[in-house]
């Protein structure tokens, strides 16, 4: 008999992660709190839950794929009250991103009550949740990060266990911060080059053989006109939002000043990211995070 997945938030990503399970055989139950989400799950497969508590009876495994800790933290204990719901056996997987103490704090509340709980966030935007090749960054005890593999594997092409509960999200901001950092360092590279007469194309060849050479300026070139089906090449339209960069250096911020960690690139990207996110309104945050480019010039500038 099929296993059974219980699915909350079916969004941008949550949506194509749940129609990838149901494509791999699972009984995928969806569970969010806007009628379009849900109903855009069932075309896909999905059968559609009422309450938080019909989508998790009976069901092996638990995923969320929400907006932030606040909500998760509410799904999970103050509000629905998932823990005191779900299956005992059943194995809870948080992919969101959200602080590495919200995780924590869901973990050590499942593990008060028996519960198998990790956090697994992700990399790799809407273009990995819809191909199923995710990167999942896992926290948590060892054993419920290789059980979680049964579901994962059919999502992600990279599953790391990063550590205990709250590791992941702490391995995700890592990350997204270093490539925040790159990024702004990419762009204003090359407008340095323009301002001083080179094509941004022939500079951007010339770096990547040389040691400035990264994945920003290999993959995702932020020069409008350099590099096709990167968003700099579509008015920074689709990709990864600035919104959402900003708030994961928002969450790198956190965890640095819990830490006393030392993030002077981070902090400067935060300050740039809030910057850029804030000059344009609503449209701006939705762009690509690459459209950082604009703050140092524009190709007809
Ligand atoms: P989204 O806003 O498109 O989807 C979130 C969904 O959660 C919505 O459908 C919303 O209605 C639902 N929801 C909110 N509260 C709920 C609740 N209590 N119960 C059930 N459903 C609820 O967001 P998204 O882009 O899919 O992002 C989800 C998470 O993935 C975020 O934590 C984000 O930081 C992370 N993430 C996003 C990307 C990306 O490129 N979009 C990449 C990596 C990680």
């Amino acid at each position: 008999m099929a296993k059974k997945i219980a699915f909350f938030g079916l969004g941008n990503m949550g949506g194509p992660m749940a129609a990838n399970l149901v494509k791999a055989g699972f009984e995928v139950c969806a569970f969010d709190l806007q009628a379009a989400s849900v109903q855009k799950a069932v075309d896909d497969g999905c059968s559609a839950a009422a309450s938080e508590k019909e989508a998790v009876a009976g069901a092996d495994f638990v995923i969320s794929m929400l907006p932030n800790g606040a909500i998760a933290e509410s799904l999970y204990i103050d509000g629905a009250g998932l823990l005191d719901l779900v299956e005992p056996s059943a194995l809870l997987i948080d992919c969101s991103t959200v602080a590495a103490s919200s995780s924590r704090r869901i973990g050590e509340e499942a593990k008060k009550r028996n519960i198998r709980a990790i956090d697994a966030p992700v990399s790799g935007g809407v273009g990995g949740a819809q191909a199923g090749t995710l990167a999942f960054m896992c926290g948590g005890e060892g054993a419920d990060v290789d059980a979680a593999r049964e579901v994962l594997v059919h999502i992600g092409a990279n599953i790391f266990h990063a550590g205990a509960s709250g590791a992941g999200q702490i391995a995700k901001i890592c990350n997204n911060m270093l490539l925040a950092v790159h990024m702004i360092g990419t762009a204003e590279s090359l407008q340095l080059g323009v301002d001083n007469g080179l094509d941004p194309a022939v500079l951007s060849e010339i770096m990547l053989k040389s040691s400035g050479c990264n994945w920003s300026l290999e993959k995702y070139n932020p020069y409008p006109g350099v590099m096709d089906g990167v968003p700099a090449s579509r008015g920074y339209e689709g990709g990864f939002m600035v919104k959402l960069m900003q708030k994961d250096l928002g969450l790198a911020m956190e965890a640095a000043l819990a830490s006393k960690s030392s993030t002077p690139m981070g902090a400067l990207a935060n300050s740039l990211y809030g910057l850029h996110e804030n000059a344009g309104g609503d449209k701006q945050a939705d762009l690509d995070f690459s459209s950082i480019q604009q703050m140092f010039g524009q190709p007809e500038d």
